[in-house]
């Protein structure tokens, strides 16, 4: 495979697909400039080499439509600032092959929104899976997609993909376009390089203990990476919401905390194949209730099996925080996906912090930690404590079905 350090690109042009889906405010400023920080190595590099560079990506959900409220065009200011280089914009991504020839070594061009063409995604528009016709729709839009990916590919010499956040989709920027570059010429960004050695370091290179922590609201958003874990981890901590459809399901009363009574047989489950599988599997014996789904609301220690009618679990209690440390500060390994509570309101982050707390403890003492998932790397940053783990993955759900031992299309893409 061919590697981003190894590649030379003097004097050639370089379509990089990064990850610039980052939230704006009502201005159309950007709140929040990590994934663009993130792609800057890559982009760097191919400026210095004496190269030149297409910058492509998605922003938001505009439907296969031109929708001014995701135009690119919007970040263009900053992505320049960043980079040091002014960077020239294509209002057509598809229309773009003239900017694209006219690029000197060391300029660089961005490309509006591909998702204003449904053929990024490629998925039929307009018409539902029910209809008789969608199989034919489905059929024309994949060529059509091709074509698309075809366009992209024809503005340079050479393919990086650096958007972790999408690999996990078959989207024509993300993998139908490393068709059209032969394996010398395409590579992962550096970025990507990153995260895909952060989940080989769960997956495949695991120091002991390995502790997973799996919180956030459902049980079922969860199960296929719960599942995988159970093959793999010492610990496996379950915490956030789903305590309670476990709680539910063997026999205890939840008052009003969330659940899911249709994956309570799951929960039976997953309890049975950690006891055969020899995991330790830890689940909160206590929890803060509060009399109701707000941060001022009335609060009390309570065992997470025995909730006052009219209360609802929004945190962990004392007795599971000591029983989560403890799982953590002693592993080598470490995953942490999910809050264990409704940390957005500030009476309720104590779980999840002293999760992050334990995290930090062990990271010191040498262990390997990896958080991902939108939630818990916003709990990280809410904390400030964002340097005190290993490595904070930039992809959701890119990542969780990276650990479920998925391969992720647009790393595929790069390999054939
Ligand atoms: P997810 O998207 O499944 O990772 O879930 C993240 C969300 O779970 C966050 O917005 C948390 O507020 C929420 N959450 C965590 N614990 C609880 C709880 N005990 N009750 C309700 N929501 C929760």
């Amino acid at each position: 495979m061919q590697t981003i350090e190894k590649f030379n690109f003097a004097g050639k042009k370089a379509i990089v697909r990064v990850d610039f889906n980052v939230p704006l405010d009502e201005n159309g400023k950007i709140t929040d400039d990590t994934r663009i920080r993130g792609a800057l190595p890559t982009l760097k590099k191919i400026l210095t080499d004496g190269g030149s560079v297409i910058i492509m990506s998605h922003m938001g959900k505009p439907k296969g439509k031109v929708n001014a409220k995701y135009s690119l065009s919007q970040i263009v200011d900053a992505v320049s600032e960043k980079l040091g280089v002014k960077v020239q914009f294509a209002p057509d991504c598809a229309k773009a092959a003239k900017a694209a020839a006219a690029l000197k070594p060391g300029e660089a061009l961005m490309i509006e929104n591909l998702r204003f063409y449904p053929e990024e995604e490629g998925k039929p528009v307009g018409i539902e899976k029910e209809d008789p016709a969608y199989e034919e729709a489905k059929k024309a839009m994949k060529a059509s997609q091709k074509e698309f990916a075809k366009t992209l590919a024809s503005y340079a010499d050479c393919y990086v993909n650096d958007a972790f956040g999408t690999a996990h989709r078959k989207h024509a920027s993300t993998a139908v376009i490393a068709d059209y570059f032969d394996t010398n010429n395409k590579m992962l960004g550096f970025l990507m390089e990153k995260e895909v050695e952060a989940v080989d370091n769960i997956l495949s290179n695991i120091k002991r203990p390995f502790t997973a922590i799996m919180g956030g609201s459902k049980v079922s958003t969860k199960i296929g990476i719960i599942e995988n874990l159970m093959d793999k981890v010492d610990n496996l901590i379950l915490c956030g919401g789903m305590t309670y459809t476990f709680a539910k399901a063997q026999g205890g009363h939840i008052g009003n905390s969330i659940c899911e009574d249709d994956k309570m047989d799951l929960a039976l489950d997953i309890i049975a194949q950690a006891k055969t599988k020899g995991v330790n599997l830890v689940l909160g014996s206590d929890c803060v209730a509060a009399d109701s789904f707000s941060n001022d609301a009335k609060t009390q220690i309570v065992p997470s099996n025995a909730i006052p009618e009219g209360w609802e679990g929004l945190d962990a209690g004392p007795e599971t925080r000591k029983a989560f440390a403890a799982a953590i500060e002693n592993a080598k390994t470490i995953l942490w996906n999910g809050p264990a509570g409704v940390f957005e309101f500030d009476n309720f982050t104590a779980g999840s912090r002293a999760i992050a707390e334990a995290i930090g403890k062990a990271t010191k003492a040498g262990a390997y930690s990896l958080i991902g998932g939108g939630d818990s790397v916003a709990c990280i940053n809410k904390f400030g404590m964002a340097d005190q783990v290993s490595y904070i993955s930039t992809g959701g759900g890119a990542l969780l079905e990276a650990i479920e031992g998925k391969e992720l299309p647009g790393v595929a893409a790069i390999k054939k």
